[in-house]
């Protein structure tokens, strides 16, 4: 029996996220997310991309989940996020899962990252458990859109190393129009104010500067959306720390589904970027990752590939704050 009695119950009625759908995902009437009480996994990659302290020198192990709990219609993963039915995903079998990363772990990757967890946290407790009885202990990265409930994050407490969740947002009207989440903002900064409760603002890194430990929140500067970025900014200093190490995104690139519309058909300009950078100087944040303008082409992704971001990413991107 893979999902025990107390996963089976979560996933029986499920209020994982703040959809609360409580859908039967053993049924064949699902919630939002369109996921059943399986392991949807596109793709089991190294990856090399990421933030230079996650990545590394011998890159992260990323889990990319299919299917999400928001539907952002500018998502850069669009090929495995979409919950439309036909759009389907992959799904492994557990034992497939744990040997694909046991490759990797023999190779002495150290950081397993799970990316869009949010609607599969009980098969995410699973796969941790499941290297744990085979005394692999990796650094366990928990890459989220944020759309989480915070007694979930409190759930983890003590088993996930390294929160990576994004701030996408503060006004939910905006949330609404392009993530389908008009409640994305109440919901992102309980979960994240948790994750701070957890690791507070320092990140605790090894002899060669990889994390071992800490929060690092993402956030994505949206073509004509600059005071949504600004305020975004201001809640992390103002209610967490300045001292909280942000990676500020510039890569956001349109996709087929967003390309006849105003804003979100193009990528982000100069001005745009330059007056959320100041922001971020204004607020005295000086810890983290800024990604250069030029990033929107590299970080592209492409899932019918069996690498999707071969030749595609690369450390070069991103400077640290103050460079
Ligand atoms: S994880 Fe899926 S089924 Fe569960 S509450 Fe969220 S959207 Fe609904």
């Amino acid at each position: 029996m893979i999902f025990e009695d107390y996963y089976s119950n979560l996933l029986h009625h499920c209020a994982l996220c703040p959809r609360q759908c409580h859908a039967d995902r053993f049924s064949s009437k699902l919630g939002y997310c369109n996921t059943g009480a399986v392991f949807p996994v596109s793709s089991i990659c190294l990856h090399h991309g990421e933030e230079p302290v996650i990545s590394g020198k011998r890159g992260i192990c990323n889990i990319f989940f299919s299917h999400c709990n928001l539907q952002c219609r500018y998502c850069q993963n669009y090929q495995i996020s979409s919950n439309v039915i036909g759009v389907g995903p992959i799904v492994l079998e557990l034992e497939e899962i744990i040997t694909q990363l046991e490759v990797h772990l023999k190779n002495k990757i150290t950081r397993i990252g799970f990316v869009s967890p949010s609607h599969v946290l009980p098969q995410v407790e699973i796969i941790m458990k499941r290297l744990r009885e085979r005394n692999w202990n990796p650094v366990f990265v928990y890459n989220t859109n944020g759309y989480d409930r915070s007694e979930q994050i409190r759930s983890l407490e003590g088993r996930i190393q390294v929160y990576l969740p994004d701030l996408k947002y503060t006004d939910g009207s905006v949330s609404k129009a392009y993530s389908d989440a008009a409640d994305y903002p109440f919901y992102a900064k309980e979960a994240i104010k948790e994750m701070f409760r957890q690791k507070g603002s320092e990140i605790i890194l090894d002899e060669q500067g990889e994390i071992l430990s800490g929060l690092i929140i993402r956030h994505l500067v949206i073509p004509g959306q600059v005071e949504n970025s600004i305020a975004c900014l201001r809640f992390i200093a103002e209610e967490l720390s300045p001292d909280v190490s942000v990676s500020l995104m510039s890569q956001y690139h349109p996709v087929p589904a967003t390309i006849k519309h105003r804003c979100l058909g193009r990528t982000l300009n100069k001005e745009e970027y330059a007056q959320v950078r100041h922001e971020l100087e204004k607020l005295g944040m000086q810890n983290g990752w800024i990604q250069e303008l030029e990033s929107s082409a590299y970080y592209f992704p492409d899932f019918n590939r069996p690498h999707p971001f071969e030749e595609k990413n690369h450390h070069g991107g991103r400077g640290e704050h103050g460079e």
